[in-house]
């Protein structure tokens, strides 16, 4: 293939990169941002294979073989509740490759440069390696955590700022010694210890993150993954995967800022870790008797309001309720009840998992609303129904200042008329924290599998 055929392959691949980032902005469009991403990507991959020499071609054909099967069983495999750890992991091959080529170009002697050019491959070739090694090893962190092969608490050393501090002057300080020696034809030794400190440094940043604020480290591995690819574009001197690498880097940069706003946390304190548990008391201890209640009386308090909200949240994911949820709006809607959903920014355990379950199972765009949008409305709601939800329907995020979650924004769904949560015992959610609203006077719990209850509560409403 020659050099511009190339040259023109990338530019339309990055055209159809930015055209799926502007489609995936919005849920109607979502779709069709999904297929530029996947036609760009192909074109990228063609591209690129037919650009290497003929000779390579058999290796390459094996490579995406075995990387395309691999990819296509993870992802007909996952459950939509595991995407997360499936995008973390992912993350973490991201790192690997950065450091791979880093070290593959490190050692390639038929590159003949000198002077400032050699300077500034050297360094590409130190910082590729060292975000890569902290995407690598934070994006397997965050993997465990997710899965919960790990314990997803924070975990805090003291002295851990100083800590972090010393690992960042000593990369620092290595890049110098790198520098010099890469003169004579050395700097192995100081690019290995860089290395292992980024490594140490990715486990140390992740696992000191905790409870609530996981979302911000998935959209922030996102973003080194893409900066990751970036270096790893200069490295290459690709400039497909350079512009790709800073459309994924700085769209994640961006998301992480939007979750943190939305969570109302500071960036800096997320990355710093240990947010929300360096308060001095006790959290509050939840007190109250809980109001069971059951499908036939679910319904009849659906049948005689007016005003309906639902709030779905991980527990609809775990339970696959996405469908019957959807034969209970239409039923409602039908009967001329007003019906609507809340979302929460980090309502499940990706950003977005609630809007894709709901758009699977073809609830209406207009009738789900962003946490934002309707918070002011719960004074009008006669019923709202928590499906699965707990952390961002949690009062004491706002009433508790020792609440690991505390300052939060949280759907206020108890100030309508009558609460019904859903789910199967009395457990706790993802942050680990007890959860005052089911004692509240106006909430009633409704116990049992999501699915089944609303199934239930289908029937219940049908007859
Ligand atoms: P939570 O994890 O707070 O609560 C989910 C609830 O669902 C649990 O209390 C559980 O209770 C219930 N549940 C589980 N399975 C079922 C089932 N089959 N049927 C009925 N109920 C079920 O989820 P939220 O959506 O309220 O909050 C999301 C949390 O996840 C936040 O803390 C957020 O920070 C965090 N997070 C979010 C990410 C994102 O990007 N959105 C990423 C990573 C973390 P029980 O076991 O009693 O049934």
């Amino acid at each position: 293939m020659t050099h511009s055929l190339v040259a023109m392959s990338y530019i339309v691949a990055t055209i159809l990169f930015i055209l799926s980032l502007s489609g995936l902005s919005n849920q109607e469009t979502a779709r069709k941002g999904n297929y530029y991403g996947m036609l760009g990507m192909a074109i990228a991959i063609a591209a690129t294979t037919l650009s290497a020499a003929v000779s390579a071609y058999a290796v390459l054909m094996i490579a995406l073989l075995v990387g395309g099967s691999i990819g296509a069983r993870a992802a007909l495999k996952v459950e939509m509740t595991q995407m997360p750890e499936l995008v973390a992991i992912m993350h973490s091959l991201v790192g690997m490759a950065a450091v791979l080529v880093g070290y593959a170009n490190f050692m390639d002697n038929t590159v003949v440069i000198d002077g400032v050019e050699k300077t500034i491959h050297e360094l590409e070739i130190y910082l590729g390696i060292l975000i890569g090694a902290v995407t690598f090893s934070g994006s397997v962190i965050a993997f465990c955590k997710l899965s919960e092969r790990i314990n997803g608490k924070p975990m805090l050393f003291p002295g851990r700022h100083w800590f972090n501090l010393f690992l960042l002057i000593a990369s620092f300080v290595l890049a110098g010694f790198f520098l010099q020696q890469t003169e004579h034809g050395g700097g192995l030794i100081p690019l290995l210890i860089m290395t292992f400190i980024a490594l140490v440094f990715g486990v140390h940043m992740v696992m000191a993150i905790g409870g609530a604020d996981m979302p911000v480290v998935v959209s922030m591995l996102n973003s080194y993954s893409g900066w990751a690819a970036a270096a790893t574009g200069f490295m290459l001197s690709n400039d497909l995967l350079i512009v790709t690498g800073a459309l994924v880097g700085s769209s994640g940069a961006i998301l992480s800022y939007i979750m943190c706003r939305a969570m109302n946390r500071h960036f800096l304190s997320v990355i710093a870790g240990g947010f929300g548990t360096a308060s001095g008391g006790e959290a509050m201890a939840i007190e109250g008797e809980i109001q069971p209640i059951d499908a036939e009386e679910t319904a009849q308090l659906l049948k005689a309001a007016k005003n309906i909200m639902i709030i779905p949240g991980y527990g609809m994911a775990v339970a696959q309720a996405q469908h019957t949820v959807n034969e209970i709006t239409k039923l409602l809607r039908e009967k001329g009840k007003k019906v609507r959903f809340g979302i929460h920014p980090v309502a499940g355990r990706m950003p977005g998992h609630m809007n894709v379950l709901l758009a699977e199972a073809k609830v209406p765009y207009d009738i789900v609303y962003e946490m934002d949008e309707i918070n002011d409305d719960f004074a009008n709601v006669d019923v709202s129904i928590v499906i699965g939800a707990n952390d961002i329907v949690n009062p004491s995020a706002l009433n508790d200042p020792n609440s690991p979650i505390a300052g939060m924004p949280v759907l206020e769904c108890w100030k309508g008329e009558t609460t019904i949560v859903l789910k199967r015992s009395m457990a706790s959610g993802y942050a680990g924290v007890g959860n005052p609203l089911f004692v509240l006077e106006n909430t009633r719990m409704l116990f049992g599998d999501a699915n089944a209850t609303m199934q239930a509560v289908l029937k219940a409403l049908k007859e």
